[in-house]
């Protein structure tokens, strides 16, 4: 972005610089604006539903950390908490207190899990699941949906969303054909394919991986009865159900989605929420199934940092905070829906044709055209409106998002709207 009379903005000159020496001047491929073009946001601080550029432009933020920041930045009592723990030092490598405690309050949101581990990452938490459910059941394939997104492990890089998605990547290059030989791959809500496929391979599928709410290629509405059928054939063929609720966990009440549709997974994976803003992952499930890993059993996963004071100090400082706000979820749920029906709304009023699917505290934009997208998108950052920079990816709300921000989100798409509408 050039400022007035060719000045270069500290935000431009420092992704010139990060250009320079980070791939395409990013560490995770969404952020490079691809999508929609022109210069990317780099953030310097966050606040509430806030965050701030270098060059001190304020923008309302639906991305938080990619659906992480359910509470906002900067929320107080978690960063007073983390300070306190910070000066007793970083990691350690042994089990600690606030690691048992955030397993506590995870448990006691979730009964049905029995036991969980901790990794530090999604990618790290469904790599886990899938290879315990391998060993659990001495099967080797493992059946995903089309579009779905479950970090970048190789064999579920096949048709995936989110970055892969928005970048038209099919398959990563560098994945081995034999390491994807094993993922059967069967379109979202299409349990004839399921079932066929539970019929060719009878005895050799260790397990289903879902995401109950389909979140990475943009927002899905969830298909409870499919949802419901899937537990009931990989029951029926003694497979494992993953539920990969790393954005879903915590996202749309004090619990998960599989509570709230009422499906008991197997095994159950989260992140993002749960580290209140910093890195991490967990799985968990059944005892009979979780005491297949290491050290009691024969699955081996392990990790460095797993379980350290930092993270599980902001995760359990979250759900502890999150606990309280049990009763304002569908608070935050009618604020989402106000604001998508008004979008809606502005562009039906404008004559283009938009699509805004949500759920919950969740929703996503789909355009006719790609193009037009990146108009808006551009635009809105303008206005001070900071969304996920492609179709592909989900908007969130947090607690600290108010009517305040919401109505100006409002204004501001009526004003882009027209202006889109008029240069047409
Ligand atoms: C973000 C995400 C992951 C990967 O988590 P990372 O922490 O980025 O490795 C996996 N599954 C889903 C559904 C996700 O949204």
């Amino acid at each position: 972005m050039v400022k007035d009379k060719g000045t270069l903005t500290k935000n431009y000159s420092l992704f010139q610089e990060a250009r320079h020496y980070l791939v395409g001047g990013v560490d995770s491929p969404v952020r490079s604006f691809n999508y929609v073009g022109g210069e990317p946001l780099l953030i310097k601080r966050g606040k509430g539903a806030y965050v701030y550029d270098y060059d001190g432009n304020r923008y309302i933020d639906y991305v938080l950390s990619w659906g992480a920041l359910i509470l906002g930045h900067g929320f107080a009592s978690l960063i007073k908490d983390l300070e306190n723990t910070l000066k007793r030092g970083l990691s350690f490598g042994t089990t600690n207190a606030l690691e048992v405690s955030l397993a506590k309050i995870i448990q006691e949101t979730i009964p049905f899990i029995e036991k969980i581990r901790f990794t530090n990452s999604g990618t790290e938490a469904v790599m886990g699941a899938i290879r315990l459910a391998r060993g659990y059941t001495k099967r080797d394939k493992i059946l995903k949906f089309t579009n779905s997104y479950h970090g970048h492990a190789d064999y579920l890089l096949a048709k995936a969303g989110s970055g892969l998605a928005t970048l038209s990547i099919p398959l990563s290059a560098g994945v081995p054909e034999d390491l994807v030989k094993h993922t059967v791959l069967v379109s979202f809500g299409d349990i004839k394919s399921v079932g066929k496929v539970f019929n060719k391979y009878r005895g050799e599928i260790a397990a289903v991986i879902v995401e109950p709410v389909p979140a990475n290629f943009g927002v899905i509405s969830p298909d409870i009865d499919f949802l419901k059928q899937l537990r009931e054939i990989t029951k029926k063929y003694k497979s494992l159900l993953i539920f990969d609720e790393i954005i879903t966990g915590f996202r749309f009440d004090f619990s998960s989605a599989a509570q709230k549709f009422g499906i008991i997974p197997d095994l159950i994976c989260l992140g993002k929420i749960i580290g209140g803003g910093l890195p991490i992952g967990a799985f968990a499930g059944k005892n009979r199934i979780m005491n297949q890993l290491a050290p009691l059993g024969r699955v081996y996963q392990a990790s460095t940092f797993s379980g350290n004071p930092i993270v599980m100090q902001s995760g359990l400082s979250a759900l502890q905070a999150l606990k309280k706000l049990k009763e304002d979820y569908l608070k935050l749920e009618r604020l989402t829906e106000y604001l998508v029906l008004r979008l809606k709304e502005e562009a039906r009023l404008s004559q283009i044709a938009l699509k805004i699917n949500y759920f919950g505290t969740m929703f996503s934009f789909k355009f006719k055209h790609k193009e037009q997208f990146g108009r808006f998108y551009r635009k809105m950052l303008q206005y001070g409106i900071y969304f996920a920079p492609s179709e592909f990816e989900s908007n969130f709300l947090s607690f600290a998002h108010t009517n305040k921000e919401i109505d100006h989100t409002i204004n501001s798409a009526r004003l882009t709207l027209a202006k889109m509408r008029n240069d047409d």
